[in-house]
């Protein structure tokens, strides 16, 4: 046992379980940098072990009529939301993400639940008039077993919110926990103990190699949905195409850039920047604007206000109601962050705010950054081209449409994007030639459930959060009947 949160074992079959291999990762507060609690690192036995629980629970699963598995998901969400004081101290000590914030999250999860569970009458097939004396229509079926990899930023959510599409489409569902911040999924493990039969949901924690590893390459694992970083995704896809020919889909990285025309109004852009940023999370999300494409006109003005609300941000410890910031994830990703902080120093970025440690005693240990943004930056530098997945925010200027949709366009990623303007044609303009999966007018950071969420370029393969998502997890068979 160790550390305030104990040892959280794997959810396998309904069991909680070691591992097979006996080793265990300790996971830390990213604030102090205490051990406060362990999991179980998967062998691929245990992975193998996990693919035998949902196997044998997935006949029966897929049998339930899809207003029965409706009812399961529906009473998973409010087992998610009846935990969420237990889940929110714990998920804020283990990410670092505020503790304010959070409570979003446990409700998010709970939300594509209940959206997804509505959906099973949409599992529609065709029929097509091939013949005159046969019939000739289409049936969606679950692939089986799935497995869905979730990364760090929000391991509750994501291990919640990403169960809801494959179950509602008749699968049964292996969760791989991130390496840091896994604590929270035993609590998820719980909530489906009491809910759903044994195997249904099962949990492995451990690293990407062997655990994550051992999923995809797993024999009789066909359908995997993966969220997490480019070469993770890459690796995914290289790992899966040597084993066999398995449905990848893919929610990769981004380096969004918000486009600000002359006609916005300053005060509204400087705000909508700051909260796209997520600092509340020290700017670790894939849908970040980290990139501030400001026109010539109001860039002076935009930029002062910026520097002016970033610089008052409240750095401190994550579980302080009062902390609209904490520290960032963990000590490799928080050395990640620093090599950018470098480069752009390297590189002639101008530093307007942050780059550095807070001070004061509670900063001493931890992995802790001041909220930091850069101006005078070229599209060259590697913080305006890379994913730095931090709270670094960088501003660029443009002198006309053209070259500032190109420099959006100019990045392997393609996630989202956004425009700030009035001006209607200015809006189609962007909207058509924006290299993105989605393109926010006068808003940002935002989801919206039921629309299609996913990349364009190395960002992703697939959309979620929709029908699209649900349909994923079946594929299509095709009867030909004859008398
Ligand atoms: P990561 O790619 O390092 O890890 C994600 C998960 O993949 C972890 O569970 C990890 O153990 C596992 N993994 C690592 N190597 C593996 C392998 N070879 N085979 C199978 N699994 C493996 O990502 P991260 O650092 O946890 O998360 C940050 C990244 O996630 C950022 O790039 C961010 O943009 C992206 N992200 C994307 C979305 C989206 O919806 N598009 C959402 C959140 C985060």
């Amino acid at each position: 046992m160790s550390g305030k949160f104990g040892d959280r074992r794997m959810f396998i079959g309904g069991e909680f379980v070691a591992s097979r291999g006996g080793e265990w990762i300790e996971s830390v507060n990213p604030a102090t940098e205490e051990v406060h609690g362990r999991v179980p690192a998967a062998t691929a036995e245990d992975v193998n072990l996990a693919v035998e629980a949902a196997e044998k629970a997935q006949p029966e699963w897929a049998a339930l009529s899809v207003f029965e598995r409706r009812e399961l998901l529906r009473k998973l969400a409010d087992g998610m939301r009846r935990r969420a004081d237990e889940v929110l101290p714990l998920e804020a000590a283990d990410t670092g993400n505020t503790i304010k914030s959070l409570a979003r999250d446990v409700e998010v999860a709970a939300k594509y639940l209940e959206f997804f569970s509505g959906l099973g009458t949409e599992m529609k097939g065709d029929s097509v008039p091939a013949t005159s004396e046969g019939m000739h229509f289409s049936l969606r079926e679950p692939y089986g077993v799935v497995a869905r990899i979730v990364p760090f930023n929000h391991p509750f959510l994501f291990a919640g919110a990403h169960l809801s599409a494959p179950l509602m489409a008749g699968n049964t569902v292996i969760v791989k926990s991130p390496e840091t911040s896994p604590l929270s999924a035993a609590i998820m493990g719980e909530i489906c103990r009491e809910i759903l039969p044994p195997g249904v949901v099962n949990i492995v924690s451990g690293y990407g190699l062997p655990t994550g590893d051992a999923l995809v390459r797993h024999p009789r694992i066909w359908r995997i949905g993966f969220t997490g970083s480019v070469p993770t995704g890459l690796a995914i896809q290289r790992s899966a195409a040597e084993v066999g020919v398995k449905h990848v889909s893919l929610e990769l990285g981004g380096k969004n850039a918000m486009i600000v025309c002359p006609d916005a109004d300053p005060e509204r852009v400087a705000r909508a920047a700051i909260g796209g940023m997520n600092f509340a999370w020290a700017g670790q999300s894939c849908g970040s604007n980290s990139r501030l494409l400001l026109h010539e006109s109001l860039h002076d003005e935009v930029t002062e206000r910026i520097v002016a609300e970033v610089s008052r941000i409240r750095v401190g410890n994550q579980l302080d109601p009062d902390s609209q910031m904490g520290p960032v994830n963990s000590e490799a990703h928080y050395r990640r962050i620093l090599g950018f902080i470098e480069s752009a120093r390297a590189d002639g970025a101008k530093l307007l705010t942050g780059g550095e440690r807070p001070v004061g005693e509670e900063f001493r240990r931890g992995y802790w950054l001041k909220p930091t943004v850069y101006g005078d930056v070229t599209m060259d530098m590697r913080v305006a081209h890379e994913e730095i997945f931090g709270p670094v925010l960088s501003i660029l200027k443009w002198r006309n449409l053209e070259e500032a949709i190109s420099m959006a366009n100019s990045t392997e990623y393609g996630l989202a994007a956004g425009i700030w303007t009035h001006e209607l044609p200015v809006v189609m303009q962007a909207a058509r030639q924006l290299q993105s999966g989605f393109v926010w007018v006068n808003t940002t950071a935002r989801h919206f459930v039921g629309t299609p969420f996913g990349g364009w370029k190395n960002s992703g393969l697939g959309r979620e959060e929709c029908l699209e998502e649900l349909l994923s997890y079946t594929r299509v068979k095709t009867v030909h009947l004859f008398t």
